[in-house]
């Protein structure tokens, strides 16, 4: 815990003496966030750090492997379904991102069928990538194990793409042109982003 409360003294000291107006202003006028973030829970993966994002910048959902959940309003407790109607209905955002990533430990696991100890809440989280890795594994051939984990990292971003359409007034803003939905996956290890294009493949952003 040391070294967490040693980087909260060099924030207080150098980050907020430098922002400390705009960190103000910024929370006496409320958020207007214009882009939405879903991004896994993953320890690896730092959204803000990645794309130069200052506080404000992007409404941040973080979840075991980066996943939309279909629009289910059962009453249940949806956390990341009342997190997008926030930041669609509240927010008004422009912009969602569903960011993928390389080496995602859930969907490693849902490769290696290793979620089959019962668990609380993990196994039926997964479970909604099933048909995301049945398709990848369709077409995966003989590729290697680390080409069929990055097939079906991709592949699950479409899913997840496709759960936000299940969404009423997603679908409606998409389709009046007010809102947009994009797929990321960023590999940490080259440091590459790629973004997902009309065909669905993913390509290397330009750097
Ligand atoms: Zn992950």
């Amino acid at each position: 815990m040391k070294k967490f409360l040693d980087g909260y003294r060099t924030f207080r000291a150098d980050y907020y003496t430098k922002h400390q107006a705009m960190l103000q202003e910024l929370m006496a006028k409320g958020q207007s966030a214009k882009a939405m973030m879903i991004s896994c829970a993953d320890s690896r993966i730092d959204p803000s750090l990645k794309f130069g994002a200052a506080p404000g910048d992007f409404f941040m959902v973080r979840n075991v492997a980066n996943m939309v959940p279909p629009y289910q309003a059962d009453g249940a407790y949806h956390g990341t379904s009342a997190a997008l109607e926030f930041a669609v209905l509240g927010l008004k955002v422009e912009n969602i991102i569903v960011m993928g990533h390389a080496k995602c430990g859930g969907i490693g696991a849902l490769i290696r069928n290793a979620d089959t100890t019962p668990t609380d809440f993990i196994g039926s989280w997964m479970k909604m990538l099933e048909p995301a890795r049945d398709r990848a594994l369709a077409v995966a051939g003989n590729a290697s194990a680390d080409h069929i984990q990055r097939l079906v990292e991709q592949e699950a971003v479409k899913e997840s793409l496709k759960n936000l359409m299940s969404f009423p007034w997603i679908k409606e803003r998409v389709a009046s042109g007010t809102l947009k939905l994009h797929g990321w996956y960023f590999d940490l290890a080259d440091g590459a982003l790629h973004i997902m294009d009309g065909q669905g493949a993913f390509k290397p952003a330009e750097v």
